[in-house]
C-alpha cells in the first residue's frame, strides 16, 4: 500500500522508531479492537491523520505518537475502507482472571 512518496519514510530510522514506540504504547494490541473489548494483536501502526506529501516532513504527523495508533489488518482496512466492518472476525477477550477466552 506504500505510496512512491512515503516509500523512503517508511523506510527510514526515525519511523521504524516512532512504530515501535506506538506498538509498545499500545500493548501490541489492535486500539480499535480493544476499544471494542476486543483483543487482537496490532501488525501495524496507522497515521491518524493520513500521510501526504505536504505533511511527510513534520513531525508532529509523520512520527508523534499522537497521531500513531496501532491496528490489526482487519481494522486498518476498514479504517481506510478498503474493506467493510461487517466481516467476520476472530472474538475474544480476557476473562476475570486475566486469561484469553472466546467470546463465541
Ligand atoms: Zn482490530
Ligand atoms: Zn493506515
Amino acid at each position: 500500500m506504500a505510496k512512491e512518496f512515503s516509500e523512503a519514510f517508511y523506510h527510514s530510522r526515525s519511523w521504524k522508531r516512532a512504530r515501535c514506540e506506538a506498538l509498545i504504547r499500545d500493548h501490541d494490541l489492535c486500539q480499535h479492537c480493544a476499544a471494542h473489548g476486543n483483543v487482537e494483536s496490532a501488525v501495524m501502526v496507522h497515521h491518524v491523520i493520513e500521510l501526504t506529501p505536504a505533511n511527510i516532513n513534520d513531525p508532529r504527523i509523520a512520527t508523534d505518537l499522537s497521531n500513531l495508533v496501532s491496528l490489526c489488518d482487519t481494522c486498518h482496512k476498514i479504517v481506510h475502507g478498503w474493506v467493510s466492518a461487517d466481516k467476520p472476525r476472530r472474538r475474544h477477550t480476557f476473562d476475570a482472571d486475566g486469561n484469553l477466552i472466546c467470546i463465541e
